[in-house]
C-alpha cells in the first residue's frame, strides 16, 4: 500500500493524526528533502528506509513504491501542505493505477492556509470577498491559463499565489490591473518553520521590503482587502513590516 501524505507546511505538530500514524509504521518513506520538514521522519521507527526524492526523477519515485508494495511494505510519499495543490501526485497516481497499485490519499494542511494563521487573517470577510483565489504565475512549463494573473485580478478576490516570490515584480506588475496600488499585500516565508519571516505592505511598496529580506523562494504570497483590518492598517504604516522568529516547538 502506497499513502500519500499531506506533511503540513513545517511545523512537525501540523501534520494529521492519521498522517503521522503512517509515518510511525512506514517502512519506507519518500520525501522532498528541500520543501518537507526532516524533522518529521522522528515519528518513524528505527528500521524505516528513507529517500529524498530531490534527486530522483518519477521511475525512480516510482521503482521504489513498486518494490516496497510488492513486499508487503508501507509506503508513504510525503508532500508539502496538502498534496492535492503543486503537488504533482496526478502523475504518480495514474502510474500506480496502470500497475494495480493500491494507495491513498491522507490531506494536509496547505501553506496558504498556514500563512492566513501566521498573519492572522480570514481570506473570506463579509463585505470585502467571499471567494479565494489560488494561483501562480505560469512557470517554466507553462500553465493552461497562462497571462491570466491580470484577469483573476479584476475580480479583487482573496488570492494565494504559490511558487512565484521569485519573480515578485512581475507579479506585482499584473495584479494591478485588478487591485488598487495600496491594496494590502504580505510575503509569508516558511510559514510555521522557526526561520519563518513575515513582510507586509501594499502592491507599491512590497517588491522593495521583499528584496530587503532577500526572500527569493519558499512563500506565500497573499493579496486582497481581507488583509486590511482596522487592526492590522494602524500597523501597516508605522511598523512597516515584522519578523517573527520562534523556537521550533512552543
Ligand atoms: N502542496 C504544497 C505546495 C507545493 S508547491 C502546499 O499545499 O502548500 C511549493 C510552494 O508552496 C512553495 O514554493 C511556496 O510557494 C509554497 N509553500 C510551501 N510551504 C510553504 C510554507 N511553509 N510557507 C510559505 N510557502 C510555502
Amino acid at each position: 500500500m502506497v499513502y500519500f501524505i499531506g506533511a503540513g507546511p513545517g511545523d512537525v505538530e501540523l501534520i494529521t493524526v492519521k498522517g503521522m500514524k503512517r509515518l510511525q509504521e512506514a517502512d519506507v518513506v519518500i520525501y522532498a528533502g528541500s520543501l518537507v520538514n526532516a524533522e518529521l521522519m522522528a515519528y518513524c521507527g528505527p528500521e524505516v528506509k528513507v529517500y529524498d526524492s530531490a534527486g530522483m526523477d518519477l521511475n525512480e519515485v516510482l521503482t521504489v513504491m513498486q518494490e516496497g508494495a510488492a513486499s508487503g511494505k508501507t509506503v508513504v510519499r510525503l508532500h508539502t501542505g496538502d498534496p492535492s495543490l503543486y503537488g504533482t501526485i496526478k502523475e504518480q497516481m495514474d502510474a500506480l493505477d496502470k500497475l494495480g497499485i493500491q494507495y491513498e490519499i491522507i490531506p494536509g494542511v496547505s501553506s496558504f492556509l498556514a500563512a492566513a494563521s501566521r498573519v492572522k487573517a480570514e481570506f473570506t470577510l463579509p463585505g470585502v470577498s467571499q471567494t479565494l483565489i489560488i494561483t501562480r504565475l505560469e512557470g517554466r512549463t507553462g500553465t493552461s491559463e497562462g497571462g491570466k494573473l491580470e484577469e483573476l485580478a479584476k475580480h479583487k478576490a482573496s488570492m494565494a499565489i504559490f511558487l512565484s516570490v521569485q519573480a515578485l515584480e512581475k507579479v506585482v506588475e499584473r495584479l494591478k490591473a485588478g487591485y488598487s496600488d495600496d491594496t494590502p499585500i504580505a510575503v509569508v516565508y516558511k510559514a510555521t518553520w522557526p526561520d519563518e519571516k513575515i513582510v507586509r505592505g501594499t502592491l507599491k511598496d512590497i517588491a522593495e521590503k521583499v528584496r530587503e529580506e532577500k526572500i527569493e523562494r519558499f512563500a506565500q504570497i497573499l493579496v486582497g482587502d481581507f488583509l486590511n483590518s482596522a487592526y492590522e492598517l494602524s500597523k501597516l504604516y508605522d511598523a512597516g513590516f515584522s519578523h517573527m522568529y520562534r523556537s521550533a516547538k512552543e
